[in-house]
Formats: structure tokens, C-alpha cells, sequence
């Protein structure tokens, strides 16, 4: 009684499995040692395989069926063509069974025609157009996107200054729907420079220029065009200067970078003392002549003339004539 509780017990586990005669040996069924499946009978396309394994340790033994092969049909000849709304299907002779397989065809494509444009997209509303089989009859529908503003040229309502923004206006080609639009404010258009006190020595210049748009009037402070000066933005005029006081012994310090520091002034002004002029600190043309010619004198070598655009193309028209 109690042993076929058991058995009963081990068929639940098993499930599928079948589980056979219980001669105890192994203690659980996890301890089981199965052998490889041996094939009892060979599936078909008409029989399930049918296979055996056997533990190595007792007598217990499983089974399991392996599923029908798929037919072999030579052949297919089609009973049904298929259209747009319906498959077709297809039979054949198994060559194994000798059996009829029958296959589904799938449908074919519906054939739509071009587009039929049913409500014409606008600025900003989707359109739709349709698309009918010729076939079947069957209806796609497809969505046109808008098209957005056409808008034309700026209408200007209110003219843009020096110190304020300007507007204007545009019309759609289309709806002729408006919209205002803004019109940046205007860059103030400098006249020539007018000098009102000349550089003289250490002391800057006055000088102003007028916008020719709106009559505002900006001026500075300047040093004549050839005058290097501290604090001015670093150039290769500077370094150039910087190398020939250095030649020269006025100057010790950085070179790299065309910045004219409080040493290039303390080194000007000891070469102005030194050579007869006003020891401004500034390096204004008869300064930076005397140090050109002074750098000449001590290195033997000449000053690299350094010639703008415009001092270049007549260069180059005077070798041309020459030639
Ligand atoms: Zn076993
Ligand atoms: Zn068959
Ligand atoms: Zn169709
Ligand atoms: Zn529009
Ligand atoms: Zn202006």
C-alpha cells in the first residue's frame, strides 16, 4: 500500500515521463544516471518517434516521442490564385506518404493607382489625398503635410536707427495672413577722424568722428599711427623693437610675446636719455628710427624693411617696368 503511494508520487514528479518499475537503488531522482536516448522507432511524416534511456545505476528508465516529420510534396500545383483580398492554395503528393499537402498562397498586393488629391493642404492645415486599387476598389488615404507661410518681402513700418530696433511687416502670398517683424537696430557709420589736440611728447591726442546716420560723436585719446606704447595690443612691431634693445643692452626682459610692459618703457626712455632725445618712454618714429639706426651701426647688419600692400604692388610694378 504504502509503496504504491509512493509510485504514485513519482509519476506526479516524472509528469510527462514515465516513470517505471521503483527498484530503490538511487535515492532521488535527481541522482538518477541516464544513459544516452536510444531511438526505438523512427518518426515519419505520418508517426511519432518513439525513444528510451536507462539509468546506469538501476533499473529506472525513461521515454519520450519526438515529433512527425514534415512531408516531402513533389510538385505543388496551385487550385486557387490568390488576389488582393484572398490567399490561394496549392496541393501536392507527398513522396514519403503518398498523402495530399495542401499549402496556403499569400495575397498578392493591392494595385493603387496614383494619388487623387481629396482636400488640398493650406498654410497650416494637413491635407489629404487617396489612393484606390484598381483591383479591388480598396481606399488608402494619405496625409499631405501643410505647407507653411509664403511670406513675401519685409514691409518696413518703422525704420530701424542707431539706438533702437525697427520693425516691419510680412503678408503671406497664400492666405495673406501678417506678421510683424523686428528689424535689427543699425551699427553707428563713423565719418574720418577729426583731430582736435595733436599727440606732444608723453601726452595723448584728442580726436573724434561723427556716425554719418545719426549724428552721435565718439572721441579718444591717441598716440600718433607709428608710436609703440605700453599697455598697447601686443604686435610683431614691438618684438621687433624689444630684439634691438636687447642687441643694443637697454632691454633684459621677455621677447615671445609683443607685449609692451613698464621694462620696455624704463629700456625706451634710457635709450632716449642716452641718444639725445626726451626720455618719453614712448617709442615714437624719430625714437624708433634712432634705435634702428643704432642697432645697425653696432651689429653691422641691416633693418628688414617691412613693406605694407600697397608699398608692395608698386615694388612689384617698378621691378615689372625695370624688366
Ligand atoms: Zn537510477
Ligand atoms: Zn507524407
Ligand atoms: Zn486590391
Ligand atoms: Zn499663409
Ligand atoms: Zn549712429
Amino acid at each position: 500500500m504504502r509503496k504504491k503511494i509512493i509510485g504514485a508520487a513519482a509519476l506526479m514528479l516524472t509528469a510527462m515521463l514515465l516513470a517505471a518499475t521503483a527498484v530503490a537503488a538511487c535515492p532521488s531522482e535527481e541522482a538518477h544516471r541516464y544513459g544516452s536516448w536510444r531511438t526505438k522507432t523512427s518518426a515519419t511524416c505520418t508517426r511519432q518517434g518513439h525513444q528510451f534511456r536507462y539509468c546506469r545505476n538501476c533499473d529506472h528508465w525513461q521515454q519520450r516521442y519526438t515529433p512527425k516529420l514534415p512531408h516531402t510534396p513533389g510538385e505543388m500545383t496551385v487550385t486557387k490564385e490568390p488576389t488582393c483580398t484572398e490567399t490561394g492554395r496549392k496541393e501536392g503528393i507527398c513522396t514519403a506518404c503518398g498523402g495530399t499537402v495542401r499549402k496556403t498562397i499569400d495575397k498578392l498586393p493591392h494595385e493603387y493607382g496614383d494619388m487623387v488629391v481629396v482636400q488640398e493642404p493650406t498654410c497650416t492645415q494637413n491635407g489629404r489625398g487617396e489612393y484606390t486599387c484598381a483591383t479591388c476598389g480598396r481606399v488608402k488615404s494619405e496625409t499631405i503635410p501643410k505647407l507653411g507661410h509664403d511670406w513675401g518681402k519685409c514691409v518696413v513700418t518703422k525704420a530701424p536707427t542707431c539706438a533702437a530696433d525697427g520693425a516691419g511687416t510680412q503678408t503671406c502670398a497664400r492666405c495673406a495672413k501678417t506678421q510683424t517683424v523686428k528689424i535689427d537696430r543699425l551699427t553707428h557709420v563713423f565719418g574720418e577722424w577729426t583731430v582736435r589736440q595733436e599727440p606732444e611728447g608723453r601726452k595723448k591726442g584728442v580726436r573724434e568722428h561723427t556716425c554719418t546716420l545719426c549724428g552721435a560723436v565718439k572721441s579718444e585719446h591717441f598716440y600718433a599711427e607709428d608710436t609703440l606704447y605700453e599697455d598697447m595690443e601686443p604686435c610683431e612691431e614691438v618684438i621687433a623693437l624689444q630684439e634691438r634693445l636687447k642687441d643694443l643692452g637697454y632691454y633684459n626682459g621677455s621677447i615671445r610675446s609683443g607685449t609692451f610692459g613698464s621694462m620696455t618703457t624704463t629700456a625706451v626712455a634710457r635709450f632716449q636719455r642716452d641718444h639725445g632725445l626726451e626720455d618719453t618712454g614712448l617709442a615714437d618714429a624719430a625714437t624708433r628710427q634712432a634705435v634702428d639706426d643704432a642697432w645697425e651701426k653696432a651689429t653691422g647688419k641691416r633693418v628688414a624693411v617691412t613693406l605694407d600692400a600697397e608699398e608692395m604692388e608698386s615694388a612689384a610694378e617698378a621691378q615689372a617696368m625695370e624688366e
